[in-house]
Order: structure tokens, then sequence, then C-alpha cells
């Protein structure tokens, strides 16, 4: 199937399974996660909202890896590829609940954080909506505008931890001016 041709009605429901998806992993991972130590927020200040440092939890999982959602069965036979497997990521952020397979670094982290602003501001059906259609539209997990920003911003950060910026404008000027 090409994906381009999906009706919005399809978009519309897979999308919701995304968000379904994304609200109970954040409960299920909820439970083992822990607030920023006082490290890690002294990292992150300059650069995000206390409420943000305030609400993110972090799980790191030792002996686990995140399974692929259930949903991926579908979408490879509605004609999905290159779907990025979940168990070769570094981390996920559901909402505010940050799963991870390493340990923090200040830079993973960062990113993470980013991905937690985009929440915050989209609402978590409206960042479904976008990371599907970005997905669909690139063709690829690199090619995901929300990923592309966090990457971006994770790079300003870790090439020059002394230059402060507010990912919280970053973010919203990506929003007003409709870059995903
Ligand atoms: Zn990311």
């Amino acid at each position: 199937m090409d994906l381009s041709k999906l009706s919005p009605g399809m978009i519309a429901q897979i999308a919701s399974m995304i968000e379904d998806y994304i609200t109970s992993s954040k409960k299920k991972y909820a439970a083992q996660a822990e607030p920023l130590t006082e490290a890690q927020r002294n990292a992150m200040q300059a650069y995000f909202p206390t409420q943000v440092l305030d609400s993110a939890r972090l799980c790191m999982l030792r002996d686990k890896r995140v399974p692929n959602p259930s949903m991926y069965s579908m979408a490879k036979l509605m004609g999905f590829r290159n779907l990025p497997d979940f168990s070769e990521m570094a981390a996920i952020t559901y909402v505010d609940v940050i799963v991870s397979h390493q340990e923090f670094t200040d830079a993973l982290l960062f990113h993470e954080l980013v991905h937690v602003v985009q929440y915050t501001q989209l609402g978590v059906k409206e960042f479904a909506v976008r990371y599907m259609s970005g997905f669909i539209q690139g063709g690829s997990y690199e090619e995901i505008p929300l990923e592309k920003m966090a990457y971006q911003l994770e790079q300003r950060f870790s090439q020059n931890a002394k230059q402060i910026f507010s990912v919280d404008d970053e973010v919203r000027q990506w929003c007003e001016g409709g870059k995903f």
C-alpha cells in the first residue's frame, strides 16, 4: 500500500492507537521511574522549564528491553517499512516518563527532555499525529521532524554547553513556523 494514499480516517485511527500506546506505556513504566537527580537537574535547569524538570521521570531498564508496539504487525501489513526497532533505541519518552536502555548521559537526557517539552506543548494526541505523519512523509525515523529537532538541539547543547537557550522557546517557534 502507498502510505501517502492513506485516508484521513485511517490516519486518525492509527494516530489514536499510537496515542493509546503512549498513554499505557507511560502508566506501565511510571511505577518504576524516578525523578531527576540533583546533578541531572543542575545540568538541565538552564535549558528547560522547572515544571518539565519537576514532572519528568526516568526509568532505566537493566536487563529488559522495550518491546515493539503490538500495532507493528498491523502497520507492516499496511505497508509501513523501516519501522524503528524499539529495543535498539537508546531511550524512549512516553509523555514525561523516559525509559532508557542505557545509563543517562547529559546528551541523552537532554534529547529526551526535548520530547517532554514537545508533548507538553502539543498534547499527546497531536504529538502522535505529527510523529506518525512525519514518519510517513519522510519514510524513516531519522526524517521525523520531531526527532530532527531533538537531535539538533541535543547537538547544540553538546557542542557548546555554555551557550544557554530555551528549549521551550525553540519548540514554540517550530510549532508556530509549521516545521512539524
Ligand atoms: Zn528522540
